[in-house]
């Protein structure tokens, strides 16, 4: 399979592996997880996709100026240089072509992208995110200051063109940090979010709120890191990092309570609701830092029978890590996205007792450096 199709890898640099075919980066993830992990256990085969292209259901595009019209673009990965670009093989088609057509609406209506060396102009960048499922669409249109001019034809212009928009939303970021959503938004179209199903969830995502961006891979890892942690209705789990709630909502049809932390408060929110649509009653939210969160449970003497932790890419807190081997949960369902802190979190916890039975690594970002993996880890006899 040849990947070569993409005229702009070598100046956006997002997809490192672009110059090799789909089998060698499957390789090169591989032997990435076994020289990080593969002193803990056996590394099973990668799950890789039968399909590795327009994976992605959110797109950030830049929009800028040149010669008196508006371009669509994507910063640099190695100098953060806009780069003109109206066409991404990793996202869906209907998300390239919005991308599109917002620069079309804004020449249509003789608006001006925004120029951060003058401060003038309109629009920043765009988000857009897809619900692979549902279908539906969201824009997230962002700007320097309140002002959206044309604002009502703009947004009509747009959903008429692509009707499976659903939501449109204007966010006002007039910090320094490009690609940045900032909590002063309006809703100008829809209601403000979309959903998406998983695992026969139903979830709704809202702007700021974590969600996978590989929906087809995220489904299989779900999917295993359920299966790992053998649920039988009975256990009492606890859901760490837990974004829109998508890991503890689908595992509490087979537990007997669930506990999801997390510390932002949009996904908390969406979360909250998202229990409710999946009339998943078992689960309560704590929008809370996990080694705040973890104090308090080791003060209450909770018990854990599952413990599914999903960090960032920088890992988990030693402090999370040292209560959670206080509370001694019989299983830890681990998933990163960054075999270097795991690596460093599961060698801490085999400190504390733990061993890992099992490591699978997820291609849940074809043509990129990177990869997901899931560990299942359990206490050594004694
Ligand atoms: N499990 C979720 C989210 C994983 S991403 C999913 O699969 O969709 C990691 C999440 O951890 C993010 O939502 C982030 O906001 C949250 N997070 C980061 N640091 C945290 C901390 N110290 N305490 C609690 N949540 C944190």
């Amino acid at each position: 399979m040849k990947n070569d199709s993409c005229k702009y890898f070598k100046k956006c640099g997002a997809c490192q592996l672009r110059n090799m075919t789909y089998e060698e980066q499957l390789s090169y993830k591989m032997s990435k997880v076994i020289k990080t992990l593969g002193r803990f256990c056996h590394v099973d085969e990668i799950e890789a996709m039968t399909a590795p292209s327009s994976y992605r259901n959110k797109a950030q595009a830049v929009y800028f100026n040149q010669g008196g019209k508006v371009f669509p673009g994507i910063y640099q990965s190695s100098s953060g240089k806009v780069v003109k670009c109206n066409s991404c093989p990793v996202l869906g088609n209907k998300i390239n072509f919005i991308i599109c057509e917002i620069a079309n609406i804004m020449n249509e209506l003789k608006l001006k992208a925004f120029d951060p060396s003058t401060g003038k102009g309109f629009l920043r960048h765009a988000l857009i995110r897809q619900g692979f499922s549902s279908g539906e669409i969201m824009v997230v249109l962002v700007s320097s200051s309140q002002i959206f001019p044309k604002q009502e034809l703009f947004v009509s212009l747009l959903t008429e063109r692509y009707p499976q928009i659903t939501t449109v939303i204007h966010n006002i970021n007039d910090t320094k940090t490009p690609l940045w959503l900032t909590s002063d938004e309006k809703i100008l179209y829809g209601p403000g979010y979309i959903t998406d199903t998983l695992c026969g969830c139903t979830f709704k995502i809202s702007p700021r709120s974590f969600y996978q961006i590989n929906p087809i891979q995220t489904e299989k890892l779900y999917k295993k890191a359920c299966e790992l942690a053998c649920l039988t209705g009975n256990e009492n789990v606890l859901d760490a990092y837990s974004g829109i709630g998508t890991i503890g909502i689908i595992a509490s049809k087979y537990s007997k309570t669930v506990h999801c932390v997390e510390t932002n408060k949009s996904s908390v929110s969406d979360a909250i609701q998202n229990a409710k649509y999946n009339k998943a009653y078992n689960v309560k939210f704590f929008t809370c830092d996990t080694v705040k969160f973890i104090n308090s449970a080791v003060e209450r003497g909770d018990k854990y029978d599952v413990v599914f932790m999903d960090p960032p890419r920088s890992g988990c807190d030693k402090v999370f890590l040292s209560r959670i081997m206080t509370l001694s949960p019989p299983k830890i369902v681990y998933i990163s996205c960054n075999p270097e802190t795991m690596a460093r979190d599961i060698a801490y916890l085999g400190g504390g007792g733990y061993k890992v039975r099992s490591l699978t690594p997820f291609d849940m970002f074809p043509h990129t450096n990177h990869v997901e993996t899931v560990c299942l880890l359990t206490r050594k006899a004694r």
